[in-house]
């Protein structure tokens, strides 16, 4: 990336990570903070989203995610239950103190997004929409904006001058896996370009390892790797009963699984110096 394509988002613009607060969350900055954001991936009733949110409070976890409006791959299957959904979340939020991490699909549903959100999630097929690009840059609310499957470094930071040229300055950067020749997983996490978004932007930087992998099994291990490399945050996939989850079934872990990896966090973020919130 020259210097012409990235600018405020570089180093060279501002040196240190910046800082982004939300709730009670404060990443970035010199916090050491690594950020866990949980949840299913979507809202589906008022029953599940207590099952997690008291999963959640449970953990010392802050930050929920669930989305209302779900970019499915195709239009036959579940698409989210929409404002209900969002409804929904702001419930728990109530209840249980949680902020929301919720994806907004297209730019019609984004007013309302931006009211129920505490932090405004840009999915990978929604990357490229200047549409939301464009109105994100005119909230303040953070934005975590996931890398396109079939994007460059390059144009991901592009797509995150956008919003912050607009003027919001709370951008995170969210690695969620690219597409490679590889088959048998769902995607390629691509550690490599975390390295270098940490090293060349002053972003925030959060990775996704259950969209990349796709499968259960193969979470927990990538959960480690990722926060043994030092970032801002982990979005992680959780469901009370994943094999009846209507949407990234496969992916999810249970609440067992999920409580036995967080364990296995903590020393790992003690041994890099870092908090786990
Ligand atoms: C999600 O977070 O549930 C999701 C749809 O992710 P992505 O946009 O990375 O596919
Ligand atoms: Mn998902």
């Amino acid at each position: 990336v020259s210097d012409s394509d990235m600018q405020l988002a570089s180093r060279q613009y501002r040196n240190e990570t910046r800082t982004v607060s939300w709730g009670k969350t404060t990443i970035g900055g010199s916090s050491n903070n690594t950020v866990i954001i949980a949840g299913p991936c979507s809202a589906e009733s008022a029953e599940q989203l207590d099952q997690s949110a008291q999963l959640l409070t449970g953990l010392g976890i802050r930050n929920i995610r669930a989305g209302a409006f779900k970019p499915r791959t195709s239009p036959y299957t579940f698409q989210g239950l929409g404002l209900e959904g969002l409804k929904m979340l702001a419930k728990v939020r109530e209840q249980y103190g949680l902020t929301v991490v919720t994806e907004v699909r297209d730019a019609t549903q984004l007013e309302e997004i931006i009211e129920y959100a505490d932090v405004i999630q840009i999915g990978a097929k929604s990357m490229y929409d200047h549409g939301i690009l464009r109105r994100c840059g005119k909230t303040n609310k953070p934005v975590l904006l996931k890398r396109g499957f079939g994007t460059t470094l390059q144009e991901f930071v592009q797509c995150a001058e956008f919003i912050l040229s607009g003027g919001n300055e709370n951008v995170l950067l969210c690695e969620r896996g690219i597409r490679t020749f590889e088959t048998k997983t769902r995607f390629t996490l691509d550690l490599c370009g975390a390295a270098y978004l940490k090293q060349h932007t002053n972003l925030p930087v959060i990775l996704d390892p259950s969209h990349a992998m796709g499968y259960a099994y193969g979470v927990p291990d990538l959960s480690r790797a990722c926060m043994a490399m030092g970032v801002d945050g982990l979005l992680i996939e959780v469901h009370p009963t994943p094999q009846k989850a209507l949407s990234d079934a496969s992916q999810q872990l249970d609440h067992a699984q999920f409580t036995e990896l967080m364990a296995s966090l903590r020393p790992i973020a003690a041994a890099i110096n870092r908090t786990i919130i």
